[in-house]
């Protein structure tokens, strides 16, 4: 019952800055099923392949192995799975299908969110798995710890193996993408068409693979190659949606937020642990180097009556980064984060 997409294997992954150790952690699993991160968990958002990275992890465990038993399904399908079984009173063949398997690949796990049933009976399947030795490879377009609606006790079994996340593609990548593609689907670009789109789709890899498919519609219809402003013309509204957003203080304190991992009320709270201290900081800091915003209104933005708060905030930090190198690794990464985005 192993249904997978013959264009997700390893082979036609291009494996870069974003997907990296993802992409070495799926083959280190493969090399030692159920031993090493067991379970392995994969999140990030739509679009950046994580269901390629699954399709190609079972193909490589089965080109090891051709008798290993694999399921891969996704959350949602497991959850209609289960319940086609109940109403035929089927359930032990249910457990057991699932139960019997080498390594269980369920993709999309935030479907899971607000199934009760389902969970109950997907954390006792999981605990078998485990207990046996058997691999678990999970994904999901958020970390563990943001799926609310998730049991605690499936949250922690999520949390005791290895996380990962696959972030945005950079501009390398995106162009060793768009190579691979046009190999793929059999088009040829010039170079500075390839670089305008690589440069131009900052979304997501599934729209990079669908301008590429445009473009080479155009050229089939056209009958010639394209140019550079036929590809400015036809992916304008591509290039629309990815128009450089001025970086605004909301969005500093949204990813400042996602970083620590706090919710926007404790960054604008009066919290004085450290953590919430050093993200509101942090925030500051990065509101005033990176937006054209005046102190007082910065200072608006975050609940604050005196734009000294601002400047002083922004000052420590400044001052903490020349000692502390963690502390400017982690605002030198935001900052990369709100830049590249
Ligand atoms: P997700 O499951 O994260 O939403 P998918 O795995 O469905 O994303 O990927 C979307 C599309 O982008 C697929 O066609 C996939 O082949 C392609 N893709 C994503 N990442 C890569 C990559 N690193 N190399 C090649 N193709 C990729
Ligand atoms: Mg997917």
């Amino acid at each position: 019952y192993l249904s997978l997409n013959p264009k997700y294997t390893f082979d036609n992954l291009i494996v870069g800055n974003n997907n990296k150790v993802a992409f070495q952690a799926c083959l280190a699993v493969t090399e030692n099923l159920g031993k090493i991160y067991n379970p392995l968990f994969i999140y990030g958002d739509v679009g950046l392949g994580k269901t390629h990275l699954l399709h190609g992890t079972a193909y490589h465990v089965l080109a090891k192995n051709s008798t290993a038993k694999i399921i891969y399904t996704t959350a949602d399908t497991f959850a209609s799975e289960l319940f086609s079984y109940l109403e035929k009173g089927m359930i032990l063949e249910f457990r057991k299908k699932y139960r019997e398997v080498d390594l269980l690949l369920i993709d999309d796990i935030q479907f899971l969110v607000g199934k009760e049933r389902t969970q109950i009976e997907f954390y006792h399947i999981f605990n078998v798995l485990y207990s046996l030795g058997k691999q678990i490879i999970l994904s999901s377009d958020q970390p563990p710890s943001k799926l609310n609606g998730i049991e605690k006790r499936l949250i922690s079994r999520f949390s005791s193996g290895l996380i990962v996340e696959i972030t945005k593609p950079d501009l390398e990548t995106k162009i060793n993408i768009t190579l691979k593609k046009m190999k793929e689907l059999n088009v040829e670009f010039s170079r500075d068409v390839v670089l305008f789109i690589a440069k131009t789709v900052n979304t997501s890899v599934r729209e990079l693979e669908g301008s590429i498919k445009r473009l080479k519609a155009y050229s089939e219809i056209m009958g010639r190659p394209i140019t550079l402003d036929v590809a400015r013309t036809v992916l304008k509204d591509v290039l629309e949606v990815n128009e450089v957003q001025p970086l605004t203080v909301e969005r500093i304190q949204k990813e400042v937020c996602n970083y620590f991992n706090i919710d926007i009320k404790e960054l604008l709270g009066n919290s004085r642990n450290k953590k919430s201290v050093t993200a509101r900081q942090i925030a500051m800091y990065l509101s005033k180097e990176l937006t054209d915003e005046s102190l007082s209104s910065i200072a608006r933005y975050f609940h604050k009556k005196d734009h000294t708060t601002i400047l002083n905030a922004a000052n420590k930090i400044k001052e903490m980064m020349e000692k502390d190198r963690k502390l400017k690794y982690t605002v030198d990464l935001i900052k990369d984060k709100l830049i590249t985005l």
